[in-house]
């Protein structure tokens, strides 16, 4: 082992420079500075290097960690760079927003005593680096097959499964019913979490290596899954899931009560030029108003962080639970406080009030009762608590559950869970129809990025076997 590292005994952890938060409020840009190339050597060269890499074990595509902090802190960048990207499609992606203090960073075993090596930000670091020195380069597969394979779906899950496809000489097709690739990393999460650009560039380098993107093109309109299936010797279906979950409460039909995701869309694509009506009127603009976003997810984060950039004039987060019990990661939720938000911990909505438009929403008070068969506590109103907020925009983030995809599609016999998700063999991705592969939050329901790409690099890989055996049994007859 190298002598640069377990330097955790002597060196604090670090993160690269947290912008201020009066500046952050001001636009939508990332809220890290990229580490200082001496500082990304000296965090990497805090690992211990562990026998047993816990952070590698809970690292959703099993990142070889220790083996590329180890390259970086001895200078050795673009070989911790191939190594890298060997496992991950999107690594800079992941390494902006993967909640590492659920994942690779809270399993790391120097966090007890000493907090945890800053993985994801070295992961960014190596990988922006590598952008910017010209090592990033297109697919070039060593030889091009004649087979085709179709992905649904232009999101994280569909463009890791396109890069390794494509890798093995694939010819692959995908298709989006939006008019930009992405998915949720360019029209639900936010420029100040993930800037554009970061995307859009993953995006060109896959179509200079020859992958074909047919954007605001519609499966279920424009083509059933069975006129796909009939084109391409595999399809992979990659859609995630766009159902906003709802509450209906007294007053819930008022104008200024809008569901999370169209909010989100509509002030990325203003973001990105677009016109956009709903923008531009009001109706999906927090400027000056009274904002209250309920929920406590990540989607939450991102609503309140965003209103907070408009220029709102109060923005408050109403969840029924408390802190610790928020399914939002921590890290988001005090970058939200830094920003000026107010939660409301342990309150739910009860109505709407207003006439036509909301003026406030009525809320009641929770406490945590005893746990269900989850283990998480149950929250139970507290009797005679009610409160009123005022508001004139209220957001739901309540969570997303899949379309009716098997009605969509126009394949009454793909089998889907009682959720509604797609039902895929956990290991090869393959679905009850033949060839037909699903992967991403169209399975899982609505998870995470980086399990996206692991389902995508899962499934180029079982998808590579079902082909060459499709392959030899035509050779044989
Ligand atoms: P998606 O990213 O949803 O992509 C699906 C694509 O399929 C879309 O482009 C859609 O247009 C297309 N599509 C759908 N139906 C059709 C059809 N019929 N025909 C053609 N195309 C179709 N995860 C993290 O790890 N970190 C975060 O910080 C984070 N923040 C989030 C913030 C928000 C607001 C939201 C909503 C989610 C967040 N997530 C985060 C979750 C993450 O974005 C998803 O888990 C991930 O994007 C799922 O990838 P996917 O490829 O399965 O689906
Ligand atoms: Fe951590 Fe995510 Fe990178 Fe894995 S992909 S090392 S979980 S930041
Ligand atoms: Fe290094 Fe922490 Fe991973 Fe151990 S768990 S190899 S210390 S990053």
């Amino acid at each position: 082992m190298s002598q640069k590292m377990l330097k955790f005994v002597s060196l604090e952890k670090q993160m690269p420079t947290k912008r201020n938060a009066s500046a952050r409020r001001e636009d939508f840009n990332e809220i890290y500075e990229e580490f200082a190339p001496d500082k990304a050597v000296e965090q990497a060269s805090r690992c211990s290097q562990c026998g047993i890499p816990f952070c590698q074990v809970h690292c959703p595509v099993q990142n070889n960690i220790p083996d590329w902090l180890n390259l970086t802190a001895n200078g050795r960048l673009e070989e911790a760079y191939e190594l890298s990207q060997s496992t991950n499609s999107l690594p800079e992606i992941c390494g902006r927003i993967c909640p590492q203090d659920r994942l690779c960073e809270g399993s790391c075993v120097i966090e007890k005593g000493f907090q945890s090596v800053t993985i994801g930000a070295v992961e960014k670091y190596i990988t922006d680096t590598a952008w910017e020195k010209g090592w990033v380069k297109p697919n070039a597969p060593s030889h091009e097959l004649n087979q085709s394979v179709a992905i649904i779906g232009a999101g994280p899950g569909g463009m890791a499964a396109a890069d390794q496809l494509r890798k093995k000489g694939y010819q692959v097709h995908v298709y989006d019913r939006y008019d930009r690739v992405g998915g949720l990393l360019v029209y639900g999460i936010p420029g100040f979490k993930l800037e554009k650009e970061v995307v859009e560039r993953r995006a060109k380098l896959l179509a200079d290596g020859g992958v074909t993107f047919h954007l605001n093109f519609e499966i279920g309109k424009d083509a059933t899954l069975e006129e796909l299936r009939a084109k391409h010797e595999a399809v992979v279906v990659a859609t995630g899931v766009y159902k906003a979950r709802d509450i209906s409460l007294p007053g819930s039909g008022q104008k200024g009560i809008v569901p999370a995701l169209d909010y989100l869309t509509a002030s990325n694509r203003k973001g990105l030029g677009d016109t956009v009506p709903a923008f531009e009127s009001g109706e999906l603009n927090a400027e000056g108003k009274n904002v209250v976003v309920i929920g406590g997810g990540d989607t939450a984060m991102d609503c309140v962080r965003t209103a907070i950039r408009q220029g709102a004039k109060s923005v408050k987060c109403l969840y029924r639970r408390d802190r610790k019990n928020m399914p939002g990661s921590l890290r988001e939720t005090t970058n939200a406080e830094e920003e000026g938000v107010e939660f409301i911990w342990l309150s739910a909505p009860k109505a709407f009030h207003g006439d036509g438009e909301v003026t406030a929403v009525r809320a009641i008070e929770m406490h945590l009762g005893i746990a269900d068969s989850t283990g998480r506590q149950v929250p139970v109103e507290l009797e005679g608590s009610e409160f009123d907020i005022e508001c004139d925009l209220a957001i739901k983030a309540l969570g997303f559950d899949p379309e009716d995809i098997p009605t969509l599609f126009d394949q009454p016999e793909l089998k889907v869970s009682r959720w509604g998700t797609i039902e895929a063999d956990p290991l090869s991705k393959m679905t009850n129809l033949d060839g037909v592969f699903a992967i991403g939050d169209i399975v899982r329901g609505a998870s995470l990025v980086v399990w996206a790409i692991r389902d995508g690099r899962d499934a180029a890989a079982s998808i590579h076997q079902y082909l060459q055996k499709a392959a030899k049994l035509a050779q044989a007859s």
